[in-house]
């Protein structure tokens, strides 16, 4: 298969969910950009040296809560019993990245190729049509390559 060639849509698969006496975490593997915002910004809850790799006891809730929100692909968002649901940046803002992917982050809807209609608050959108995950960047294609 050529670089920039199509890849054949994958299945995709639910959030793992990783609950906590406050705050439930669910990653999405296939969106992950490993962009380290979540490691880098809470080792307590986010280890991938220990199994689970995600502890949300770790921290406070409102904490694990501020470093999920830095994850610019989305893969990690959370819920809380109490708390309010994660608000979108107003105004939305759109950014592409020096090598072409798209950044979101606001109030959005995004369409998946299965014609599902998700709320999220950020996203990173595969550009080059490559990405088996559409409309998400799986860095498949020239774009999702660091
Ligand atoms: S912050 Fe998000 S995109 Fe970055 S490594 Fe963590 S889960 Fe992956």
């Amino acid at each position: 298969m050529e670089a920039n060639e199509p890849k054949e849509p994958k299945e995709p698969k639910e959030p793992k969910a990783y609950a906590g006496e406050g705050i439930t975490v669910t990653y999405d593997a296939g969106r992950c950009l490993h962009a380290a915002r979540c490691v880098g910004g809470l080792p307590e809850v986010f280890d991938t040296g220990r199994r689970p790799w995600i502890q949300p006891d770790g921290a406070a809730p409102e904490r694990v809560a501020e470093v999920v929100r830095r994850c610019p692909s989305g893969a990690l968002q959370y819920r809380t019993a109490t708390g309010p649901a994660e608000e979108g940046d107003r105004p939305a803002t759109v950014v592409r990245s020096p090598l072409g992917q798209l950044f979101l982050r606001g109030e959005l809807s995004v369409t998946t190729a299965s014609g599902e209609v998700r709320r999220e608050t950020r996203a990173v959108l595969c550009a080059c049509g490559v990405s088996g995950n559409q409309p998400y960047c799986d860095h498949s294609g020239s774009c999702g390559k660091e």
